[in-house]
């Protein structure tokens, strides 16, 4: 089936619900497919407030129906037999796995969250050259959490020492928190292809990370 596809239907991310329609992640059409074949996942389609749930044979079916009058906001596959609309959301119908509470916190997701700047001086390095920065101070207190900590120049973090930001008269660029949700999945959601994944988005308890 990968004969003449043309590199933006491959290029499709799928949303994938837990059996209780709760985003979990974002999977590539091949893994969609390789679920849906296995019958593990079914196509879940909302179209005008309507949800269809479609097994692979119906998918099959319904991309034939439709494979006539493609949209411009459709992805297909071709493949020398017939042609296959990309889903946008499948759910799967065993597992009952729950949507991760939040991004993982580590050093990488920190740097991600301050665009490598430094939020003293607002300065951008490559991260080998930033280090993470306790607001306040450990040694006050401080803990080590996504409101707490921030990315930082090495020229910044010594000014600063072991002083808060007031005391070392620096100021915050932006006020730490945990991130909503993963930068990659919200540029996707921006998308009008992606207009479908808002519902389920909207509907779990809390977001999804991309992995
Ligand atoms: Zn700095």
């Amino acid at each position: 089936m990968t004969e003449d596809v043309p590199p933006s239907a491959l290029d499709a991310r799928v949303l994938v619900l837990n059996r209780n329609y709760l985003a979990i992640h974002v999977i590539n059409i091949r893994r969609a497919l390789t679920l849906l074949y296995r019958s593990a996942a079914e196509v879940l389609e909302v179209r005008d407030g309507l949800y269809a749930n479609y097994d692979f044979q119906g998918w099959l079916e319904m991309s034939e129906l439709r494979s006539e009058e493609k949209r411009s906001d459709e992805d297909w596959l071709r493949s020398v037999n017939f042609d296959l609309q990309a889903p946008r959301v499948v759910r799967l119908v065993r597992f009952d796995r729950l949507p991760r509470q939040s991004l993982r916190f580590s050093r990488r997701s920190l740097f991600a969250r301050d665009g490598n700047e430094c939020q003293y001086c607002g300065r951008r390095f490559p991260p080998q050259q930033l280090s993470l920065d306790h607001v306040l101070p450990r040694s006050r207190g401080g803990d080590t959490s996504w409101e707490n900590i921030v990315c930082c120049c090495r020229a910044c973090n010594t000014r600063k020492g072991g002083r808060t930001p007031r005391e070392a008269s620096m100021t915050l660029r932006n006020q730490p928190r945990q991130p909503d949700q993963g930068p990659l999945l919200a540029r996707h959601i921006q998308h009008p292809k992606y207009e479908s994944w808002k519902v389920f988005m909207a509907a779990a308890s809390s977001p999804v990370e991309l992995r």
